[in-house]
């Protein structure tokens, strides 16, 4: 018997959070957003899934490649553009295209003879501060683009530093967008400002936010990017269940400690059950003592140290509970979002951090 720990991926809920992201922004065109091995749900699943996105978005060259491989036609973006000279012939020869954020990167491009017409997008810095060319330098890289024989469409890309907030104090999505209008003015292009933050956002500027692509992640997973509107308010589905079992149970008295650290003491006389995943299996060291689990359906909490190999939950409130009881670590009946916020994290690095050594696995919501 192998080791009863795998995670499920549910492609039906994947296509289901790609149509909620269609319908939020039912103008635009849609990259479903696959880096980190889509976040953590395997590449080639995420192709799948998103077998109806208008185009795939990532980090790596050699994944960009894979994807033609695996017989992905439409057209794939590199988030972080290239890295190297060397990429550029590959953009042209795989039909990729790359995201400019840098001079380095026009200049790669400037030195490289194309030999196929590319698309790129530009990248603007509208106060995110990571990647991009500031608003008042931005036409002067636009036009040296446009200078470039076999460049052929420009589309003109932002990043949303609080996309999930309605209104951020220090950078709301408006001052973002107020600046990208300006660094933009009168250049030709389609537009690209949205990831799941910004597709999310029904407010006063879901025009401009949904034109004329965007660039979902996270809600595609069936996780949130923040701000307290759940998944299923959201219309979302899990994507990615971990599952496990009960392996062992202790009977403690009053007293008793749990684990390393002997960070959990007992209060009184009760049962806890030690479950087959650990933080080598990708479920967070920080979890907090009280972080949701479920045991056979029942809503328990985690108890003591997260330890490599194994965790120790609360059997108390999960009657009949024996080795062997079926243990959701998140996914189908326990949000993901819920389970980052015991962690103090957020989904994206939970679904992100599952470890090659856990079982994979295809189904459907509801199944094991
Ligand atoms: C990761 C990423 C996205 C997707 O972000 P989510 O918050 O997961 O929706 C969109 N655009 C860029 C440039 C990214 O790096």
């Amino acid at each position: 018997m192998p080791r009863p720990l795998h995670a499920i991926i549910h492609l039906d809920a994947m296509q289901h959070n790609l149509a909620r992201a269609r319908a939020c922004a039912p103008t635009a065109k849609a990259w479903a957003v696959v880096k980190a091995n889509a976040y953590g749900h395997g590449l080639e699943r995420g192709m799948r899934g998103f077998v109806q996105a208008d185009g795939l978005a990532l980090i790596e060259t050699e994944n960009a490649l894979r994807l033609r491989e695996l017989g992905w036609v439409k057209p794939i973006l590199l988030l972080e553009g290239i890295f190297d000279t060397a990429d550029v012939p590959l953009l042209a020869e795989h039909n990729i295209n790359s995201t400019v954020h840098c001079i380095e990167q026009v200049k790669m491009l400037e030195y490289t003879q194309l030999y196929r017409p590319i698309d790129v997008h530009l990248k603007m810095n509208t106060g995110m501060n990571r990647l991009g060319f500031r608003p008042d330098e931005y036409a002067a890289a636009y036009n040296r683009l446009r200078a470039i024989p076999g460049i052929r469409n420009i589309t003109l890309m932002t990043h949303f530093a609080n996309a999930d907030e309605l209104e951020n104090p220090r950078l709301s999505i408006a001052e973002q967008v107020r600046r990208f209008r300006e660094g933009a003015a009168g250049l030709e292009g389609q537009r690209s400002l949205s990831n799941s933050g910004g597709v999310l956002h029904q407010a006063a500027l879901a025009k401009e936010l949904h034109n004329d692509w965007v660039r979902p992640g996270v809600m595609l997973y069936g996780g949130t990017p923040g701000g307290g509107v759940t998944a299923r308010e959201y219309g979302l589905l899990p994507t990615m269940t971990l599952k496990s079992e009960i392996i062992g149970i202790q009977q403690l008295q009053k007293g008793d400690t749990v684990g390393y650290g002997s960070r959990f003491e007992a209060p009184g006389p009760m049962a806890v059950g030690v479950v087959a995943c650990g933080y080598a299996d990708g479920y967070p060291r920080h979890a907090e003592h009280g972080t949701p689990v479920l045991v056979d359906g029942v809503k328990t909490r985690l108890v003591g140290r997260v330890s490599m190999d194994m965790m120790t939950v609360d059997l108390s409130p999960v009657v009949n509970a024996r080795v062997g009881s079926k243990v959701t670590l998140w996914g189908d009946g326990l949000p993901i979002d819920e389970v980052a916020n015991g962690a103090g994290t957020i989904g994206y690095e939970l679904m992100c951090a599952l470890a090659p050594r856990v079982r994979v696995h295809e189904g459907r919501v509801g199944t094991d």
